[in-house]
């Protein structure tokens, strides 16, 4: 099998993209101890996934993809968005994150449709530090007010996916990956990676 390094540490991450490509030998930087992250200076999930693709390129000859995602809440003006990781503060964790998130929507006195949201994600494609294509993918939904369920990651206890009554958390990760903003992104570069599947 063709292999595809994978610009994250985030194991829940790398368990979304097993699932989603099951015809890549996928590892994830775990295996590149030596990897210094570099800073996620971008304003956009674009730019962001390009600055993780390009470092991550250059560790191995191996084809490298980078994912940038993140949660843009309406009645936040788009907050979280490319600070998801990171919108309780520098060392924040998933559950900070969300105690912050709904902390926020409350003071908003954002209630009921005014709780809208989408997850997107863009994939960037490199090799030995160059570019080859980026691709974006978005999952609308709303902001629950409290937190349900278990499984996931991120703030995916408090997210419902349109046409949906359970959370991210709540669905099983096979319902979440068709779902998601992953999954959407990962479709759209379906056509590209099978194209780097046949050139090897
Ligand atoms: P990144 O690793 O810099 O792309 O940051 C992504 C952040 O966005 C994560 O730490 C989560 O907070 C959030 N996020 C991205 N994708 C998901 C998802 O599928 N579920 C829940 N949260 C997500």
């Amino acid at each position: 099998m063709p292999r595809l390094l994978l610009a994250t540490t985030n194991a829940h991450k790398t368990s979304e993209f097993l699932a989603l490509l099951p015809d890549w030998d996928i590892a994830d930087l775990s295996t590149h101890p030596e990897y210094v992250p570099p800073e996620e200076t971008g304003t956009t999930f674009e730019a962001n996934a390009i600055i993780k693709v390009i470092a991550a390129s250059r560790l191995s000859d191996d084809w490298t993809l980078a994912d940038d995602s993140g949660l843009e809440v309406d009645a936040l003006q788009g907050a979280p968005g490319v600070y998801s990781a990171r919108y309780a503060g520098p060392e924040a964790n998933d559950l900070e994150n969300r105690m912050k998130l709904l902390r926020e929507l409350s003071a908003a006195g954002a209630r009921g449709k005014a709780r809208s949201a989408r997850f997107r994600c863009v994939l960037a494609i490199a090799r030995n530090g160059a570019v080859q294509a980026t691709f974006a993918g978005a999952a609308e939904g709303m902001i629950n007010n409290a937190e349900r369920g278990a499984g996931g990651f991120g703030y995916d206890p408090l997210f419902i996916p349109e046409g949906y009554c359970q959370t991210f958390a709540e669905l099983d990760a096979a319902t979440k990956n068709l779902l998601s903003h992953r999954g959407h992104a990962l479709n759209a570069a379906a056509e590209f990676l099978a194209g780097l599947r046949e050139s090897r």
